[in-house]
């Protein structure tokens, strides 16, 4: 077998602990995100919240950032912060829908990261029913912190998110509040993909999301256990 164009490179997240060697990394498959999973942030988007069925979008794989910079994306004048726990799978899912029971296993660890959205292009996109992809699913659109261990992480309802832009908090929650927890997203994910170890997904975001401009740096936390730095860079041209 003889590639016609070099295979792009897998990307990859570094991964902190675990008694595991320090140069360990986990290799991205696919990103999948929620949305709508904290009342409060559907609220302030004029959402109705839809307790019977999350909402899905996705990501390339190749829009992580690991170094934390991340340059203002083209064809938008309103690029917004969300800050979201992140689920990183270590094994693939038994064929058919998951029991939430079974969820835990399938976990790898746990990082932070950014839903980085074109809030512009996706309100334009919702007012036409169209897709949301231009507004989510682009080039740097999800910085993510390492990712720590599950054991490490431990249980997730005590723990909390919070996102500073420039010393000021922009965001704050218990992850109690997410209306969907990792079993319940993972069961859903299942009925409609064949999650894979390598999959991330991105929690959704609570309230207080809000604009991002070059130079801008953020400092995202879950707790004080796993934190994400990074800055918004000057524009960049595609490529
Ligand atoms: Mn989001």
């Amino acid at each position: 077998m003889t590639d016609v164009i070099p295979a792009a490179s897998t990307p990859r997240i570094p991964v902190r602990g675990g008694g595991l060697p320090s140069d360990s990394t986990f290799p991205v498959r696919r990103i999948y995100c929620v949305g709508r999973n904290f009342a409060d942030h559907a609220r302030e988007m004029g959402a109705s919240i839809d307790r019977g069925q999350p909402v899905f979008f996705c990501k390339p794989a190749d829009a992580i950032v690991v170094d934390g910079v991340v340059p203002y994306p083209p064809g938008t004048q309103d690029l917004h912060h969300e800050v979201e726990l992140v689920v990183a799978l270590g094994h693939d899912a038994p064929i058919g829908v998951l029991d939430p029971a079974d969820a835990p296993a399938l976990v790898f660890g746990y990082g932070i990261g950014l839903d980085l959205t074109r809030r512009d292009l996706q309100a334009a996109a919702k007012a036409k029913g169209l897709p949301w992809d231009t507004g989510k699913a682009f080039d740097h659109a999800a910085p993510v912190s390492e990712i720590v261990p599950a054991h490490e992480v431990g249980p997730l309802a005590a723990r909390g998110l919070s996102l500073k832009v420039n010393d000021t908090l922009r965001q704050q929650s218990g992850l109690d509040q997410m209306i969907w927890n990792v079993a319940d997203i993972l069961r859903e994910l299942s009925k409609l993909y064949a999650l894979r170890a390598g999959d991330l997904v991105f929690m959704g975001t609570p309230a207080g999301v809000g604009p991002l401009q070059a130079g801008d740096r953020f400092v995202a936390s879950l707790d004080d256990l796993i934190t994400l730095r990074g800055v918004v860079a000057p524009p960049r041209a595609p490529g």
